[in-house]
Formats: C-alpha cells, sequence, structure tokens
C-alpha cells in the first residue's frame, strides 16, 4: 500500500481539562501522585500504553473518557486541588532560598550535565548520574534556587537492554518522538526557536534548543537534528554516550561551548556556573574566550574569573568515567582555539594533561585546573580523589588537596512510594516535606504503628511480585519461549520469602555475582526450609564492557538452575520504572563494589526512605550512612591488593551475615506474625537517612558550600572593571616567578630528629625563619604541619598559622607559635609556606608550596 500522508489529530480538550495539559509539560507531575492519579484514573489502559506519559496521554485520550469525568464531582474537586497545588508551587515566593538569600535572588546558576534521569518518559540518562542529575534539578526547584540546567536532546536516548535466550545482552535503540514529549521549543527573545551553532575542525555544526520544565526550573537541550547540518551531524546528538572518541568530542563540546550559547541566546546571564562530572569542562574555555573579547583580560586575568564562578564535582575513581581524549584530537577540534584565548599550544594543552609527558587530554584534570571548587560525592570517594588527582598538585600533601566532598542524595519524593507517602503525611508533622533537610522532619516515624507499616511493605512487595512476573513473561514471549514456560513465571517469587534487590550498571568492580561465588552455600541459604530467601537483579552493561556481559551471562544461566529457578531473577532493562519498583517492594538492597570504587551510589538513598534496610560494602555513602542499628554490612573497610582475597571474604561475609543475622531477624515474628524487630530497624533506616541522603540535604550544600560564596567571589572579581581580577591575577604570577626564593630554616640536629618531652594541652614554643626574596610577608602563609609519627612520616596532618615576631634582615624573619596538642601520643612536626591572599579560594590550588630545609 502507498501511504500518502500522515494526519496528527490531536484531542480537543474540555477547558475545565486544560490544566492538566499545563501540568503534563512540566515534570511537576512526576513527584506529585496526586497528579499523576488524575491522569490515570480517566483511562488506565491508556496510561498504561502511553507509558505513563501525560503529555501522550492528553493526545489519545477519547473525548467520551474525558466527559464522564467532568461529570464525576469528586474528581472534579480533586482536579481543583491539584491545580491550585500547582499553582501556589509555581509563584511561590516563599522559598528555602528566598528566605535565606533575599539578596541574591537576582543572580543565578548555571548547572551542565550529560545526561539528566527526571522520568523515563524521558530516556537521556544512563544510570546514576543522570538520575543525580534530575534529582539535583527537583531540589533545586523544591528549594527555590535561580536555577537554569543545561544538557543535550538525544533523538535515540539511551539504550534498551534486552536479554535474549542465551543470557547475552542486546541493545536497541529507539526514536523519541518529541511531540509527545514534556519537550517545548526554548525561544529566544525575537519569538523564534532558539539556534546556536560552533565551528570546529573547518565546519559549522547548528544546534536548535529545547525546553523541559521541572517544576519552578528549566532544562535546556540542545539538538543538532536540524537542516543546516549534514546527514552525519544531524546525528551527532542522537545517542547517549553512542558513537566513538569522534562523536564523544564533538558532543561534549557541543555541551560545553555550546551550552554557554544557549545562555546568551536566551538572554541567561548565571554568576555559578557547576560542571556536574568532566563531560562539560570545555565551558570554562568558552567562558574565558568570552571574558577576553568583552573585557579586554589576558587569558590569566579572565581565568580568575571563570575559577571563581564555576564548581566542579567529579562522581568516579573509575578510569573509564573519566574522559579522555588524544592531542591530535584536541588539535583537530581547539587547532583555532588556543589563539582567541592569546595562549600557546602548549599552554592550552597543559590545561588538561594530569602530568606533563601525558599524550591525553583529560576532561576531569581540565575541570580541576579551571574550576575553583571541587568536590567527590561521599567522604571515602573526595579522600579518593585527592590521592588520585594528586598528580594535578604534586607538592601539596595528599590530605591538602583542594577537593572536598558534599554526599549525594535522592529526590524523596520522586522515590518515596505513595503509599508510605500516605503514611508520612498522617503521623509527620504537616509540613514535613518542605523540610526533607531536618532531622525533625522524620521524628514522627516511630508514631506509625508496626502493623500499619508492615501491611503497607507487603502491599508494596506483592504489587513489585506482580510486576516482575509481568516484565518476565514479557521477556520470556519476546524470546520465543514456550507457552508452558511462560505460565511458569506466575510460581516465581514466594510473597512471604525474604526479598533482596540488587540492581545497578553492571560495571565490573560492582561485582553483581558475587554473592553466586560459592554456589553451595547460597543454595542452602535461598532454600532454607521455613526461611526461604530470593533475589532480584537488574542492570545494564555498557555495550563494550565484555567482561560485565558475561556476569548477566552468569546470572542468567543460574537463575535457570535447579535450586535457583523462580527464587533468582534477571529483570531486564534496569531504568527508572523497574528502579522505581524495586526500591519500594524488596526487604533488603543489598550493594557489594569493590571498596573503593563507588563513588557514592544512590540506590541505597531510595530504598531507605520506603523502609527498605541496606545490606552493603563500606563503601560510597553506607560509610557515613551505617551507624549499627540501620541497616549491616559487608565486610570490614580492608582493600586488598589482590582481587581474589577481597572477594572471597567478602562473599563469605555476605553468607555469615544472611546466615546469622539477617535471615533470623526476618522471620522472628510476634503472636501476630509481626517482625517486629525488623520493623525496629526498618524505622531506624528512615529516621537516620532519609532526611540526610536528600537531594534537599545535598543541594543546600552546595547552595551553602559552593553556590553563594561562588556568587560573591565572582561578583567582586567582576566589579570595577575587573580590577580584583587583575590583581589577583598578577599576583599569582608575582609569586610563581619568585616563588624560588622563598626559604624556610629551622633549628635543628644533623641526624636525628629534635626532641621534646611535653604535657597534654602544654604549650611548646617552635620557631622557623623565613627568606622571602622579593615577595612581600603579606602574601605568604607560614605554618606548622604536624601530626602522628607514624612509619617515618606524618598521619592525620594539621596545620597551625605562625606569626611573624622579628625581621631578622633584608627580607628575612622569625615566625613563632605557642604550640598546644591535647591528645597523647607521638607526634612529629615541620614547617611550611603557601600564598596568602584573600581572593584566593583554596591556598593549595596554586600549587605553590615550600617546605622547610
Ligand atoms: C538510582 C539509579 C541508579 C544508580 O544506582 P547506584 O546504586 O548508584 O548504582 C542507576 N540507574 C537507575 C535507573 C537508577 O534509578
Amino acid at each position: 500500500m502507498y501511504l500518502v500522508g500522515k494526519i496528527n489529530v490531536i484531542s480537543a480538550l474540555p477547558d475545565k481539562f486544560k490544566r492538566l495539559n499545563d501540568i503534563a509539560y512540566n515534570l511537576w507531575w512526576s513527584w506529585n501522585p496526586e497528579a499523576i492519579d488524575l491522569y490515570r484514573e480517566i483511562d488506565l489502559e491508556l496510561w498504561e500504553k502511553v507509558g505513563k506519559n501525560p503529555v501522550r496521554f492528553l493526545q489519545e485520550v477519547s473525548q467520551k473518557k474525558l466527559q464522564a469525568k467532568l461529570e464525576e464531582q469528586a474528581y472534579m474537586d480533586r482536579l481543583d486541588t491539584v491545580v491550585a497545588d500547582f499553582d501556589k508551587y509555581m509563584t511561590e515566593k516563599d522559598t528555602w532560598y528566598s528566605r535565606n538569600y533575599p539578596e541574591r535572588t537576582g543572580k543565578s546558576i548555571a548547572y551542565f550535565s550529560a545526561e539528566y534521569g527526571l522520568n523515563e518518559v524521558l530516556p537521556i540518562y544512563s544510570g546514576g548520574l543522570g538520575v543525580l542529575s534530575g534529582d539535583h534539578c527537583k531540589s533545586a526547584s523544591d528549594l527555590g534556587l535561580p536555577f537554569t540546567a543545561i544538557g543535550l536532546f538525544y533523538k535515540q536516548g539511551y539504550f534498551s537492554q534486552r536479554i535474549n535466550i542465551h543470557g547475552w545482552q542486546e541493545t536497541c535503540f529507539n526514536n523519541l518522538n518529541i511531540s509527545q514529549l514534556p519537550v517545548l521549543p526554548a525561544f529566544d527573545a525575537s519569538g523564534r526557536q532558539a539556534e546556536i551553532s560552533i565551528t570546529f575542525a573547518g565546519r559549522t555544526v547548528f544546534a536548535k534548543v529545547w525546553r523541559v520544565q521541572i517544576g519552578r526550573i528549566n532544562l535546556y537541550l540542545m539538538d543538532t537534528d536540524v537542516a543546516q547540518n549534514s546527514p552525519s551531524d544531524r546525528a551527532l546528538t542522537s545517542r547517549l554516550y553512542g558513537g566513538d572518541q569522534e562523536t564523544r568530542i564533538q558532543q561534549e563540546i557541543f555541551l560545553g561551548i555550546g551550552g554557554i550559547r544557549v545562555l546568551d541566546a536566551l538572554g541567561i546571564h548565571p554568576s555559578v556556573y557547576h560542571m556536574n562530572e568532566g563531560h562539560s569542562s570545555f565551558m570554562g574555555l568558552e567562558l574565558i574566550r568570552k571574558l577576553i573579547n568583552e573585557r579586554h583580560l589576558t587569558f590569566k586575568e579572565a581565568l580568575q574569573i571563570v575559577s571563581a564562578s564555576a564548581v566542579f564535582t567529579t562522581h568516579t575513581p573509575v578510569p573509564a568515567g573519566n574522559d579522555t581524549f588524544p592531542l591530535y584530537m584536541m588539535d583537530k577540534y581547539f587547532g583555532d582555539f588556543w589563539g582567541q584565548l592569546g595562549i600557546s599550544r602548549y599552554d592550552f594543552l597543559e590545561l588538561g594533561l594530569k602530568k606533563p609527558e601525558d599524550q591525553n587530554f583529560n576532561m576531569t584534570v581540565l575541570a580541576l585546573t579551571l574550576a575553583g571548587r571541587k568536590n567527590g560525592v561521599s567522604e571515602l570517594h573526595g579522600a579518593v580523589s585527592r590521592d588520585i588527582f594528586s598528580d594535578v598538585w604534586p607538592e601539596v600533601p595528599k590530605s591538602d588537596v583542594p577537593i572536598t566532598h558534599i554526599t549525594n542524595g535522592i529526590h524523596t519524593l520522586t522515590w518515596l512510594s505513595p503509599k508510605i507517602k500516605e503514611l508520612y503525611d498522617k503521623y509527620l508533622e504537616p509540613g514535613w516535606k518542605n523540610s526533607i533537610y531536618d532531622s525533625a522532619a522524620f521524628k514522627g516515624v516511630d508514631l506509625i504503628p508496626d502493623e500499619e507499616l508492615w501491611n503497607t511493605h507487603l502491599e508494596l512487595k506483592q504489587k513489585l511480585i506482580s510486576f516482575v512476573r509481568d516484565r518476565m513473561k514479557a521477556q520470556k514471549l519476546a524470546n520465543g519461549e514456550s507457552m508452558e514456560a511462560v505460565r511458569h513465571v506466575d510460581s516465581f517469587l514466594d510473597p512471604d520469602a525474604l526479598t533482596i534487590g540488587f540492581a545497578r550498571r553492571f560495571a565490573t568492580y560492582k561485582r553483581a555475582n558475587l554473592i553466586f561465588r560459592n554456589l553451595a552455600r547460597i543454595q542452602n541459604i535461598l532454600n532454607n526450609p521455613g526461611k526461604p530467601v530470593q533475589v532480584i537483579f537488574a542492570g545494564k552493561a555498557h555495550p563494550a564492557d565484555g567482561p560485565a556481559h558475561e556476569v548477566i551471562k552468569n546470572i542468567n544461566d543460574i537463575a535457570k538452575q535447579e535450586g535457583f529457578y523462580g527464587k533468582v531473577i534477571l529483570l531486564e532493562n534496569y531504568n527508572m520504572t523497574v528502579a522505581r519498583n524495586l526500591v519500594q517492594g524488596v526487604d533488603v538492597w543489598m550493594n557489594n563494589p569493590r571498596r573503593p570504587l563507588e563513588a557514592s551510589g544512590t540506590s541505597g538513598q531510595k530504598v531507605c526512605i520506603n523502609g527498605i534496610i541496606n545490606f552493603s560494602i563500606l563503601d560510597g555513602w553506607w560509610c557515613e550512612g551505617y551507624n549499627g542499628e540501620n541497616g549491616w554490612v559487608i565486610g570490614d573497610e580492608t582493600e586488598f591488593d589482590n582481587e581474589t582475597s577481597q572477594d572471597n571474604i567478602d562473599s563469605e561475609s555476605i553468607y555469615d551475615m544472611l546466615e546469622q543475622k539477617i535471615v533470623p531477624l526476618f522471620y522472628k515474628v510476634n503472636e501476630k506474625g509481626i517482625p517486629v524487630e525488623w520493623i525496629a530497624m526498618m524505622k531506624n533506616s528512615i529516621k537516620s537517612l532519609a532526611w540526610n541522603y536528600s537531594t534537599d540535604r545535598m543541594v543546600k550544600e552546595y547552595a551553602e558550600r559552593m553556590y553563594l560564596p561562588a556568587m560573591e567571589g565572582s561578583e567582586k572579581l567582576l566589579n570595577d572593571n575587573c580590577s580584583a581580577a587583575r590583581s589577583l591575577s598578577y599576583f599569582k604570577e608575582h609569586l610563581k616567578n619568585n616563588w624560588a626564593q622563598v626559604q624556610l630554616m629551622a633549628e635543628k640536629n644533623e641526624n636525628e630528629l629534635k626532641d621534646y618531652k611535653s604535657n597534654s594541652g602544654q604549650e611548646l614554643y617552635l620557631t622557623v625563619n623565613a627568606q622571602f626574596g622579593a615577595i612581600d610577608p603579606s602574601s605568604v602563609e607560614v605554618e606548622v604541619y604536624y601530626g602522628i609519627f607514624e612509619n617515618g612520616s606524618i598521619t592525620s596532618p594539621r596545620s597551625a598559622r605562625m606569626d611573624c615576631v622579628e625581621k631578622l634582615g633584608d627580607s628575612l624573619y622569625k615566625y613563632s607559635l605557642n604550640l598546644k596538642i591535647e591528645d597523647g601520643g607521638e607526634y612529629a612536626y615541620t614547617f611550611r609556606a603557601t600564598p596568602r591572599h584573600p581572593d584566593l579560594i583554596n591556598r593549595f590550588d596554586t600549587g605553590l608550596i615550600r617546605w622547610v630545609m
């Protein structure tokens, strides 16, 4: 048949329903279950069919069904309530931000990320990084931050995963239909869809800009699928993490450089720029280029301003997560860029080299070099990042490497089951939703009757089991398995059995099949008479990660074996839908990464708000979250060089903990059949973790520790025709050029350390002489650096500032200090000098440091 044309008929909405359309285009609905209910109740079947996508739902819903609802007063009343809540949210003047920073509401923050996991209808995320960005935006909206997010529109999104009959992962891509998504054109001042262009490698590539509304904030997405571009350029932004390194560098040029141009095109002038992971770090180069043009600054002067306004968050210590590009590729795409910055090729490339001899330009190093404020995503990851990036600051002790940490969180209302939310609404203080970051908000959890919490949990577990069975049936049908095999799925999973969830990207360091290291032992645990255990797995492997595919295959094979069949489930296509069902419905959430490679991990934070208990390696966030009463740990904090030993010990620990602690506690019930002690632990999990591992707490911390200082700092440097930026740049140059003249001289013994005896709290008088050459003493900080003496060096170092007490000669000064140490122990000390300037964000960032000779 020859088709002549397409006719796209969009349902006409009765006036009363027009507001439902406004809400459909604002992802606010995705964390407000009352809004979701309004759509699904009109036509449940259609709601499921359109993938729970309100935009598409309203386009396809029948007039008859709408009319029927119009006559249902209770429904219409609820519609009015939801619309009123939405309007109130959107126009609210009284937010956390406006209350705390009323003078700064005119400033704004731009946030750059390669992926955003906002909701499954918009599959432009791959995993944890994207979900974190999405949750960050939602909390930025809830807290009222002046915030704009920037990303790429991937027309084909990220791949969907199929697991074939042999247990191998297959990937597929679907074209998203933009007209059916909560995505609108972003208009510029002239009322046209905003468009930007970038010239690189001898051609100009164009992108148009789309807008996604996330509550009160906007996410702008670039899309190179425009008519002016060549076919290959049109496909440039089509897939998240698709294509080769050439695709990757071009996508990152768009994300970073293009992102700044989008803000310009839309007339948005942020004072803070947050690079969420290194993919966007070319952004800083474009900012410098603009400052040079617009303010007539030198490269170094402009760098001071960019540094003051840029924040960088690193998300993984795994090398594959840190992009690098070969230098020839940098030449190809940036060959005419460094000239515009007024610097040489050498100086340009050096910005992204970890060590001077490296042949790869590292995006993380570029971000670390450009951003004045930097952080990892948990306390442990902060320390690991200071260690692995210490090459960037070779002279600086690892503990002073200028990378701090802000521990990740999750957007509570996005991951909270509506059923548990009902309990919170009933038993917590009214308004708990507006102070999720406050531990006091969750005090009322103790008031929830055990039975009510348990029954709600069982209901959610049953819902999960139905969800899993439906998915497994579809999976088996798609693989052409027999009808008998499909029917068998109805006997999968026992609603009364202890149910463990394990879902995350199948990167090998996450060791998804660790629990199967000793098959006989785990088989006994799963089949313990009267105390059965079952495990549900899900996760995607990176297409290029061969060993991760083997892990999927291995779990799939085991799931078919006697003793595991129906008890070990491997669900395909892990995404936010699967995640939501799992983190609301299992009993225990297991995580066993190879420490310390899990930078934070967030899925365990999603479960705790639903009363699910974590069982995890002490890695990432769980090092901070675990308090002895809110879950269990696997292994201890020991890290082995030998992976086999580590895997053996950790798997043994899993079995021991299951056998001795977890299974007995789960099956220990009172006369009413309620596991009272288990429920106490569920409540501990909620009370101790829910507030602290929320993105509300996290974004608040970003605001207080990063965004606001960056606003103030960059504003100061820009004032008065950038005079402070010029003098800061001069200061750094002057110090750098003359630093060789700085020397510290301490009185010391020839071959051994000086030895003092001191009582706790007693003051010890220490002095050091300092020679500064051409540098003014006011530009230098002199400190004693001390700590526990161990294996010939200092551990747990501390430092204390010394006072200049005497001029001894020409640029020679005496510094002293009364050092008081409270805790007993054997200490060692030395002295050091570092730069000092009120506008330095972190004095170690310059890399200049002089130790006593
Ligand atoms: C939360 C989430 C992740 C991240 O989980 P981790 O525990 O941090 O690995 C990955 N993918 C999806 C779909 C998620 O919802």
